[in-house]
């Protein structure tokens, strides 16, 4: 067992997976004084030179097992060899966020949810750096939990907090993270290609509540089926709703963030900021300048009088449909690529038919959606991404809106979502 909170000077260490995760992982046990064995299936090599801290490549030898625990990168499926022997042997395996976890004295907001889990951490770190603190934010959004641990430790400093972004995947095997909130966004039906069924999918998002600390909150959000029958008997919960941002004096119209999905997502970050005490002119102030990150419901520019918005991370559903509910009418919708759990796109698009002018659907999906929606929607279909902006860029004559929001992966023509925005920008700043 690990000594909470306690140094690991003399204890050994094995990290199964060289990752971002599993690399800050051990920097962050090395710089507590432990032996450590980072060990990882690829070949390549890894360039991390520290006393005391052993790599293996290619194999995950029984070395692993000599060791008094062992973290297990995301990554790592729980039924392979090495992990059986050390369940056999009863080495305990935890995961790298629940380690980091030991080690922090700051408070920690933990942030799940199907949508919008980016953007909304995003809106709390900013809140939280104008109110003073030294905010670290980590965890699914690109900066493992013990990069972030391991400089607390080093800088020393007071006011702190963890911002922490946690995907279901992380949540699945996270057991010692006690956070001070803990926020559940909305549950949709997003990776129902990873999980058996939607009760599972359910299931593992709400783990975020057993890990609630004594004192701390829980927050849900009021306008989600599933979310608004939630119920704890020993924790604190509160309720947030989109209309929640009526009670204050802001000019909508103003706001860069658009649309009732994000007012959900600011209504949590203002429970959280309320909990923490921060002044509310300082939470309206940093609302009022916060832009939309890239991809989420972007403005691109306006093109010949239709704006034009980028929102190639809208990868499922209900963020294609959050953001065709952001704008009043005429909307140029593209969407498409491929569709991670044979999604009904047809219903809820007809549900939001007043506001679509004409869809153009691509890639591998896109054929089966259109030959779906081609009855009820003016719609066209082209095969590859360029082709089918370059055919939307032909029929903007009274769009208001022109609208990549794919609902779709983007895997069968690029390698993300980012490189699908991209493209969606050069080819509109192009002609333009
Ligand atoms: P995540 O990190 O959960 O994937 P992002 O903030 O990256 O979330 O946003 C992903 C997509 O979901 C974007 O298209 C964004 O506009 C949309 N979105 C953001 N917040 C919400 C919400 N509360 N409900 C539905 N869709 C949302």
């Amino acid at each position: 067992m690990i000594a909470n909170k306690g140094k690991l000077l003399n204890k050994k260490i094995s990290i199964l997976g060289a990752g971002k995760s599993g690399i800050a992982a051990a920097k962050l046990a090395h710089y507590l004084g432990a032996n450590v064995l980072l060990s990882d299936l690829g070949t390549n090599s890894i360039d991390l030179n520290l006393e005391n801290l052993k790599i293996e490549i290619g194999e995950h030898s029984d070395e692993i097992l000599k060791t008094d625990f062992i973290i297990k990168s995301p990554g790592i499926p729980n039924n392979i060899d090495i992990i059986e022997k050390a369940k056999a042997k009863n080495i305990e395996i935890i995961s790298e966020i629940d380690f980091a976890s030991l080690f922090t004295k700051f408070p920690i907001i933990g942030v799940t949810g199907s949508n919008g889990k980016s953007t909304t951490v995003e809106i709390i770190k900013h809140v939280f750096d104008k109110a003073d603190y030294n905010t670290m934010l980590g965890g699914n959004i690109g900066i493992p939990f013990s990069e972030n641990v391991l400089k607390e430790l080093m800088q020393k400093k007071n006011k702190g907090i963890h911002i922490l972004e946690l995907s279901s995947f992380q949540l699945e095997y996270t057991n010692k993270l006690k956070l001070e909130i803990a926020c559940i966004l909305n549950i949709s039906k997003d990776h129902l290609d990873r999980y058996d069924n939607y009760k599972d999918y359910i299931k593992t998002k709400l783990r975020i509540m057993g890990l609630v600390s004594d004192n701390g909150t829980i927050l849900l959000n009021k306008d989600d089926n599933i979310l608004m029958n939630q119920k704890n008997n020993s924790k604190n919960i509160r309720f947030f709703s989109y209309k929640d941002i009526n009670m204050f004096d802001l000019d909508f119209s103003k706001l860069k963030l658009k649309g009732k999905h994000n007012y959900s997502n600011i209504s949590a970050v203002y429970l959280i900021s309320n909990s923490f005490n921060i002044d509310i002119q300082i939470f309206l102030d940093a609302i009022k300048g916060f832009a939309p990150l890239s991809h989420r419901l972007e403005l691109i520019t306006n093109f010949k009088d239709t704006l034009v918005y980028n929102d190639s991370k809208a990868t499922n559903v209900d963020s294609m449909i959050a953001a065709i509910k952001s704008f009043d009418k005429n909307i140029l919708l593209i969407l498409g690529g491929l569709d991670k759990g044979s999604s009904d796109f047809t219903l809820p698009l007809i549900n939001v038919k007043n506001k679509i002018k004409h869809i153009t659907c691509y890639g591998k999906s896109g054929k089966v959606i259109f030959d779906d929606i081609k009855d009820n929607f003016k719609s066209n279909y082209e095969e590859n991404f360029t082709d089918a902006v370059n055919s939307s860029l032909s029929k903007l004559d009274g769009v208001d809106v022109l609208l990549l929001s794919p609902g779709c992966a983007s895997f069968d023509q690029f390698d993300n979502y980012m490189e699908r925005g991209d493209r969606f920008k050069k080819i509109i700043l192009r002609s333009a």
